[in-house]
């Protein structure tokens, strides 16, 4: 077709089972089409209160510093991280894939000493070596580990590393950006200090918004900051002055109002569903998508006990062209997938079952199309 660049972008029609972004209910869509408002209105100021309340829930947490920063998982991230370190903080990271890499890039450019820990792409972290490693180094004062790495589709055990940390007295970040709506995440029972998540994946919502939580611990933490936070705009007590909601919110950047709409609307339809009932619906999608796959005589990268519902991690049979699969699955059937990252590229698929995605019927649309594009390979 002949474009011209002022013709109306109209998106082509897709079922998104790669690592993210996720399907989005029209429902969402729909709410993030309402009128803009100013975000100093107090029906807009009783919105970011919702939302802090469905938040918390998500979490499981009480924690009053829990709100949205405005900007993808990676800029949750990075609030994360660099309010929570100074320059010289030793920070041990736990790392089994991208996301963990990721985050000692992070540690490292705001000054933190990474004391990184490497486990092999496809394994969960173990919690009785990040016991040693931290009964090795005393001076180590905080752990971060992904609670789910997109990368491999491994499940680490939050409980059991938030446990370890409480044992040497360390803080812990926890990436939760593929967990959150998807597995349990119980912040305050297993002693969480500091969460941040991506609406993205497992909540069904446009990318863009980062849904993030600090105990109080870790604010008090933060105010007793000898430097200041290396980002103005990520600088917590500044955010949290916005959306504290004491009558007294102050302006300090103006809120995606109608992204945060659309999360509202999202949080909402999860929260109504029930989170117990979301993880069973992605687990079923999950191993219905396991019998499919093994059916066909394919395997799975990660041993079972440690599978991720919302991301499958598949080798890529012998003698298959990878990336035309991908492509032809997307042009021709309309389905995305993803690739294999690092290590793993070339050789294994990233199926995401995630929020909206996690349904049988995306199971078995995926599985149909993938055998007649593989009849066709070996015609
Ligand atoms: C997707 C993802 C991120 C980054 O989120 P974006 O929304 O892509 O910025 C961080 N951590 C994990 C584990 C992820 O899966």
């Amino acid at each position: 077709m002949n474009r011209t660049p002022t013709d109306p972008f109209l998106p082509p029609q897709r079922l998104l089972l790669g690592p993210g972004p996720s399907p989005v209910a029209q429902e969402v869509l729909t709410a993030m089409a309402q009128p803009t408002i100013g975000h100093l209105d107090p029906a807009f100021i009783g919105l970011m209160d919702e939302l802090k309340a469905m938040t918390q829930t998500l979490f499981n947490t009480k924690n009053e510093a829990t709100f949205t920063v405005a900007g993808p998982g990676s800029v949750g991230m990075d609030a994360c991280v660099l309010n929570m370190i100074e320059p010289g903080d030793k920070i041990l990271i736990a790392r089994n894939g991208v996301f963990g890499m990721r985050m000692s890039e992070v540690a490292s450019r705001g000054g933190a000493v990474v004391v990184p820990l490497d486990f092999e792409w496809g394994t969960p972290v173990d919690p009785a070596i990040v016991d040693a490693a931290l009964a090795k180094d005393k001076d180590i004062k905080f752990l971060a580990f992904v609670h789910a790495e997109t990368s491999t589709g491994v499940l680490s055990d939050g409980k059991a590393l938030g446990a370890v940390a409480a044992k040497h007295n360390v803080m812990t970040i926890m990436d939760c950006v593929t967990s959150a709506g998807g597995v349990l995440i119980e912040m305050d029972a297993w002693g969480i200090d500091v969460i941040y998540t991506g609406t993205q994946k497992c909540i069904s919502c446009p990318p863009g918004l980062s849904p993030v939580s600090f105990s109080p611990r870790a604010i008090e933490h933060i105010k007793a900051r000898k430097t200041k936070v290396l980002s103005w705009f990520l600088d917590v007590t500044q955010v949290m002055a916005y959306w504290g909601g004491e009558g007294a919110r102050a302006y300090h950047h103006t809120a995606p109002i109608n992204s945060l709409y659309g999360l509202h609307e999202a949080l909402r339809r999860l929260l109504l569903e029930g989170l117990e009932n979301s993880f069973k619906r992605h687990r079923a999608a999950h191993l219905h998508l396991v019998a499919g796959l093994e059916k066909r005589g394919m395997e799975m990268l990660v041993a079972p006990a440690c599978r991720l519902p919302q991301l499958n991690t598949v080798k890529i049979p012998a003698g298959v062209d990878d990336p035309k699969v991908r492509r032809t699955l997307l042009l021709d059937h309309g389905i995305e997938i993803g690739a294999g990252l690092g290590p793993l590229a070339g050789k294994v698929w990233r199926i995401g079952l995630m929020g909206e995605g996690a349904r049988t019927e995306s199971v078995d649309r995926l599985l149909a199309a993938l055998d007649q594009i593989m009849a066709k390979e070996h015609a």
